[in-house]
């Protein structure tokens, strides 16, 4: 055996010992070894895994500019008392519950009274405010669609309803659900292509009245409604396994 046959010998051995030496040291060595392929690898499952994504629809924001087959409602544009306007309410609301839902790792759209054709997300929420002539009326209410589209609308207004009734504590105004919420433009795909898919859970919310004092009060903090509906949706999204 020559020098160089010797040295390239010697290389091997170290380069055996070197490979066995990291089996022995367990899956601790590789992972620091091998730490880069790791990560990628484990981004790849992250990218695979399913985000959840919600759709927050700001009450009546650009009404205006609804499509031909909406031009009834361009002029649907809310609620005011005073200069208290239901959309500013509406968007302030949706801002911040975006905000709290993104910061749990969730998707989220803010939509405008229009919906892209035929939306899909795994949480469609339309928030409103509502008003009346008599200012002792108050209270919240909601609605999915009628006749039932699907088996995770009535799901979805139970936890968003239950939240909202626990952290809001304002009074139950169902009596007060109008044809126009139980049949709302947004979730009717079979009359409007500017509507949710009919597998997307969706509720429209009266969050309260802003022509009444007390409700006016309770929901003209943004975090307060926003923090009750994220509750909400959460609870939904983990009794559907979307979120751990
Ligand atoms: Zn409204």
């Amino acid at each position: 055996m020559n020098r160089r046959r010797r040295i390239l010998l010697g290389i091997l051995m170290f380069s055996s010992l070197v490979l066995i030496g990291l089996k022995q040291q367990g899956s601790l060595a590789a992972v620091s070894r091998f730490g880069q392929s790791l990560n990628i690898s484990s981004n790849l499952t992250n990218i695979q895994k399913h985000k959840p994504r919600v759709g927050i629809q700001v009450g009546h924001y650009k009404a205006i500019e609804h499509p031909e087959e909406l031009k009834n409602i361009r002029y649907s544009t809310g609620a005011q008392v005073g200069r208290i306007k239901e959309v500013d309410i509406n968007i302030a609301v949706a801002k911040m519950l975006r905000d709290m839902l993104e910061a749990r790792g969730i998707i989220v759209d803010i939509l405008p009274a229009t919906v892209p054709k035929n939306y899909q997300a795994d949480v469609f929420i339309s928030i409103h405010a509502d008003a009346s002539i008599d200012k002792n009326r108050r209270g919240y209410k909601s609605a999915y669609f009628s006749p039932s589209r699907n088996d995770y609308d009535q799901l979805l207004k139970e936890k968003i309803d239950e939240s909202y009734f626990y952290f809001m504590g304002l009074p139950d105004d169902d009596e007060n659900v109008s044809g126009a919420m139980l049949e709302y433009y947004s979730f009717n795909s079979k009359r409007f292509k500017h509507s949710i898919s009919a597998k997307t859970a969706g509720i429209i919310v009266e969050m309260g009245y802003i022509s009444n004092k007390l409700d006016l009060q309770l929901i003209k903090d943004p975090v307060n409604p926003a923090y009750a509906l994220k509750v909400g949706i959460i609870k939904f999204l983990k009794a559907q396994n979307l979120l751990d």
